[in-house]
């Protein structure tokens, strides 16, 4: 088993366990939330079973218990930001319901939002944010690049707010939105009513805050509405296109606010998320895109949840109005242009057949062609079988690079030449080499 635990999960998660009590072969934990229970007992216990099992050599098992103490466990969090007590932005069961925030997109919503390894924490995080306004998670951060997802988070928190405790005051803007607001309150000689609409907030929702880089008196002005809010128990989400310390000209207080509680990031999804994105966005449209192109969408675009969206929406729209069904060649063509991305920074099919060509004394243009002798076959295979290997490219576009052989050519290839490599030492050194040529090869170029 793997019992490394990194430094970004040790602080955000192990930091905030402390022991309890123990007895014959059993060790509780304290935690201070039934959220935090169940992610760390699910994905923790047997680690830190196994890491005691390896001190003591006992068993010992472990449980977990919430204690919502007065006295949280030390850690690097200040302490505030642990735990509230929960009087935090609980509503008073008489409250009236509030106006529901115009500039929250109730299309953003956690349903919608398909979670991948590259997202889970900081959905489950925004998801508990949500449920529990104000108590475990404050302030949070949430930052990743642009189109990761980051305003769909943000305003799901605020949707499911107001959908489920209604009688908070819920109020998103983006920073862009504040500072506008700000400096015409300046003008027009109303900063009072400014400052009471943000200090009357209990849910308090910025997004990308990166855009207060340079404006010194806005900065100000965010951190006295932080201040007030937070002394008041009232939960504080914001989002940023980039880690808080590569932000230029923020005022260290500032900075030291937006990360004082919890900072989730959210990375590019890989390709089985990608996909996900995509079937998703297919559902309920009428949508006539084989899997086999969504496979391809998903393979070649892989910058961020926002230019997958635009080029599913490309390729309907292509389809809708010429009333063509859309093949790989048609999408190849159409996101070309647009999003030529990683294919380019990674191997290149032409380089694997060029050295695989080279190596069996043949030309690429024999792997490629129709030709079906040994001599040929079997280093096409070959070529095959290393594509599959070290590219990211789907066995049809494999296939379509060799001459538009079908994927399931592909696919054989890949297994007989697996065959080989279990049961030849021999073929699995020279394929090795070969991989290893075709990458410096790659790197001279
Ligand atoms: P950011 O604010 O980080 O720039 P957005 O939240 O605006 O990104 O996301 C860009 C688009 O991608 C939006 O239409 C959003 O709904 C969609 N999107 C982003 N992440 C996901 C996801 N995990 N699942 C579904 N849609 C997503
Ligand atoms: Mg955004």
């Amino acid at each position: 088993m793997n019992t490394s635990i990194s430094e970004q999960e040790s602080t955000t998660w192990l930091q905030r366990i402390s022991y309890a009590s123990s007895d014959d072969h059993k060790l509780i934990l304290a935690v201070p939330s039934l959220f935090i229970r169940d992610y760390v007992s699910s994905q923790y216990k047997d680690t830190i079973e196994t890491i005691l099992h390896e001190l003591t050599g006992e068993s010992v098992t472990v449980e977990f218990s919430v204690q919502k103490s007065e006295e949280p466990p030390k850690s690097h969090v200040p302490k505030q930001t642990q735990y509230h007590a929960t009087a935090a932005a609980i509503p008073h069961p008489k409250a009236q319901k509030r106006p529901k925030d115009p500039n929250i997109n109730t299309s953003y919503q956690f349903d919608s939002f398909v979670v991948g390894d590259n997202s889970a924490f900081a959905y489950n995080v925004s998801m508990a944010i949500a449920k529990n306004p104000g108590v475990s998670y404050n302030p949070c951060l949430i930052y990743g690049g642009v189109g990761l997802g980051k305003t769909h988070l943000i305003q799901s928190i605020g949707n499911y707010i107001q959908d489920h405790t209604p009688e908070l005051q819920v109020v998103y803007v983006t920073a862009e939105m504040f500072t506008n607001e700000f400096i015409q309150a300046i003008g027009e000689e109303k900063t009072p009513q400014f400052r009471h609409k943000y200090r009357k907030a209990d849910v308090l929702l910025i997004d990308d805050i990166h855009f207060l880089q340079r404006k010194t008196s806005t900065q100000e002005e965010m951190f006295h509405v932080f201040n007030n809010l937070f002394e008041a128990n009232k939960q504080l989400v914001f989002t940023c296109d980039r880690p808080i310390n590569e932000l230029q000209d923020i005022a260290d207080r500032l900075k030291n606010r937006f990360t004082r509680g919890i900072n989730v990031d959210l990375q590019p999804p890989d390709f089985e998320t990608r996909l996900a994105i995509l079937r998703r966005k297919c559902e309920g449209k009428p949508c006539h895109i084989s899997s086999e192109v969504l496979d391809y969408i998903g393979r070649s675009v892989n910058t961020n949840v926002r230019d997958l969206e635009a080029s599913l929406t490309k390729l309907i729209a292509y389809s809708n109005l010429l009333n063509k069904e859309i093949t790989i060649e048609i999408a190849r063509e159409q996101l070309k242009s647009t999003y030529s991305m990683s294919k380019d920074q990674s191997m290149s099919i032409d380089s694997i057949i060029r050295v695989v060509a080279d190596y069996f004394n043949i030309s690429p243009y024999d792997i490629r062609g129709k030709k079906r002798t040994k001599s040929v076959v079997l280093p096409r295979q070959i070529a095959m079988y290393i594509a599959r290997t070290i590219t990211d490219f789907s066995t049809t576009e494999i296939g379509y690079e060799f001459g538009g052989r079908d994927h399931t050519t592909v696919m054989h290839s890949v297994q007989r030449v697996e065959g080989m490599i279990q049961s030849d030492v021999a073929v699995s050194n020279s394929i090795q080499t070969l991989i290893r040529q075709a990458q410096s090869y790659k790197r001279e170029k």
